[in-house]
């Protein structure tokens, strides 16, 4: 299964500046398999967990998000980068290789008693993931866990995360 999903994703060099190497995804969700191949495997591990809402981050987080949240029965909620929501939203900002970055997510999405899971694309430092966690549980929510697609192992986004359960379906 991971096999078939390696393959579907694209590395790109120094994309979106030098040192990087991009992991594209846009193949893979080209791919009718591919695609439900990686719905199922994103959201298996919560089949048995109480989920209330999948909480999904711009950009890439939007396209997987809703159809995790369909299979777990869930509602979606779309953490958005700073100043795109219309009504009253709570804000976390995070570090970005220079400067800062902010997400919202609107505060009448969730209270104490509601149950999370973070999707993303990519775990990378995972300071955009600690975002979404403050901002969901800053609201009075409980996180059950994140999902990503991919983890980039080395640069141990995961150890900033710990008390979490974090589920990847492919490490590099
Ligand atoms: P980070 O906050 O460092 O964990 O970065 C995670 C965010 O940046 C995710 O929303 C990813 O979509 C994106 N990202 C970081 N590194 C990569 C990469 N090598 N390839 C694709 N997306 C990446």
């Amino acid at each position: 299964m991971t096999d078939l999903l390696r393959a579907l994703i694209r590395d790109v060099p120094d994309y979106p500046k030098a040192g990087i190497l991009f992991r594209d995804i846009t193949p893979l969700l080209r791919d009718t398999e591919g695609l439900q191949t990686t719905i199922d495997a994103l959201a298996t591990p919560w089949a048995a967990a109480e989920v209330d809402y999948v909480a999904g981050i711009e950009a890439r987080g939007f396209v997987l998000g809703p159809s995790v949240a369909l299979r777990l029965e869930a509602g979606f909620l779309p953490v958005r980068k700073a100043g795109k929501l219309p009504c009253p939203a709570a804000r976390e900002e995070y570090d970005l290789e220079y400067g800062t970055a902010a997400i919202e997510l609107h505060r009448d999405a969730l209270g104490p008693g509601d149950h999370v899971v973070i999707v993303d694309d990519v775990l990378a430092t995972g300071g955009t993931a600690r975002a979404a966690v403050r901002l969901v549980e800053g609201l009075g929510a409980t996180v059950v866990g994140l999902a990503f697609l991919i983890e980039l192992t080395a640069l141990g986004g995961r150890d900033g995360l710990d008390g979490h359960r974090i589920e990847s379906v492919i490490n590099y």
